[in-house]
């Protein structure tokens, strides 16, 4: 097995052939670099002169999200095969193998709802999604924390989770800087997501059970999810579309300074939550077309969606809407309202 993953360096291959777990091993390439599988979607590579930083990314949290797939799974194969040779610590995750064979986002649950335990609340650990939230938390912690005590405090976390959208945006690529609970949000990450091509940054002001708020709050990494374009299937994504991301990510792994201009906040649109709306009944209705992009605005007072006889209008001028879907369980997010804000050029 250890010689074919060298020589072909398929692991998502070697993944979605064990979706359901792989049993650890680990080898060294010619170059130094340690690398060790951990599980089926779990690959970490130690190179043998490391930088400061600890980097996770993260890809098929969702399924049906093949283009961010792609670019982690070449990247993971350009290691193997020695075309590219990391200088930090890193961990790449293929979230959802079951999923990512299915072609669907998920199996019984939205993985992405079940971060920071709420994998083992209500009900418990009742689906495979559930278990492998579990996982991969355990597996985020063991990357961070695997170094010795003394050295923890100097390290540079982060962790990105690539995603792409069900529908289409009016700002392509954005990215959802998780609630940092008072903290600053970072000047060096606005620009490594510029050069990543993402000029659209959404502040998130709540807790949340998304893997990028679990890194971020549990391991005080600089995360976020980063929304790369459209769900298109496997082999029909439009890889220029992604190119400055790939670019930019493996400058990272390389630990190489990214492409991008210094920071002003003007080159950004930034928003934040204004509010969420919930699915409280089997009647909830949205009233606008299937396919409205995200960021879509409407003027003050039109109506958005019904649940029941409670009525969702647009409260306020330049609020938008995100994430819009009616098939949610009751009790979960139907969609998210979000106001234009800005901040200082003077960040973290
Ligand atoms: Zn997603």
């Amino acid at each position: 097995m250890v010689q074919q993953l060298i020589a072909a360096g398929d692991f998502l291959k070697l993944t979605l052939a064990n979706p359901d777990g792989l049993a650890p091993f680990s080898f060294s390439l010619d170059n130094g670099t340690q690398v060790q599988v951990w599980d089926s979607g779990v690959i970490c590579f130690e190179p043998e002169q490391a930088s400061n930083d600890d980097l996770v990314l993260s890809c098929g949290i969702h399924g049906n999200e093949t283009a961010p797939i792609e670019i982690c799974a070449a990247i993971v194969q350009d290691i193997l095969t020695a075309h590219l040779v990391p200088k930090v610590r890193l961990l790449v995750l293929f979230g959802n193998p079951a999923a990512i064979n299915a072609g669907s986002r998920e199996i019984t649950e939205n993985l992405n709802r079940l971060f920071s335990g709420y994998h083992s609340k209500g009900a418990g650990l009742i689906n495979a999604e559930r278990h492998r939230a579990k996982a991969l938390e355990q597996y985020v912690s063991q990357f961070y924390q695997q170094l010795p005590v003394t050295s923890l405090a100097t390290r540079n976390r982060s962790l990105y989770d690539l995603h792409t959208a069900i529908r289409g945006s009016r700002f392509e690529k954005f990215a959802v800087y998780p609630y940092l609970h008072g903290k600053p949000w970072q000047q060096a990450e606005f620009v490594f997501l510029a050069a990543c091509d993402v000029n659209t940054v959404l502040l998130m002001q709540t807790p949340a059970t998304t893997f990028s708020y679990y890194a971020s709050h549990s391991h005080g990494a600089n995360s976020f999810t980063i929304e790369l374009g459209k769900v298109k299937p496997f082999g029909q994504n439009e890889m220029a579309r992604f190119a400055k991301a790939n670019d930019a990510l493996r400058a990272l792994i390389r630990a190489e300074p990214v492409k991008a201009a210094p920071f002003a906040s003007s080159q950004f649109n930034i928003y934040q939550v204004y509010r969420s709306i919930i699915k409280q009944t089997q009647d909830f209705k949205l009233h606008f077309a299937d396919d409205i992009e995200n960021f879509t605005c409407y003027p003050p007072g039109t109506l958005l969606a019904t649940d029941g006889d409670i009525e969702y209008r647009v409260e306020r001028q330049g609020e938008a809407l995100i994430f819009p879907n009616a098939n949610v369980a009751i009790g979960q997010r139907a969609m998210l309202m979000v106001v234009p804000t800005t901040v200082t050029d003077n960040l973290g």
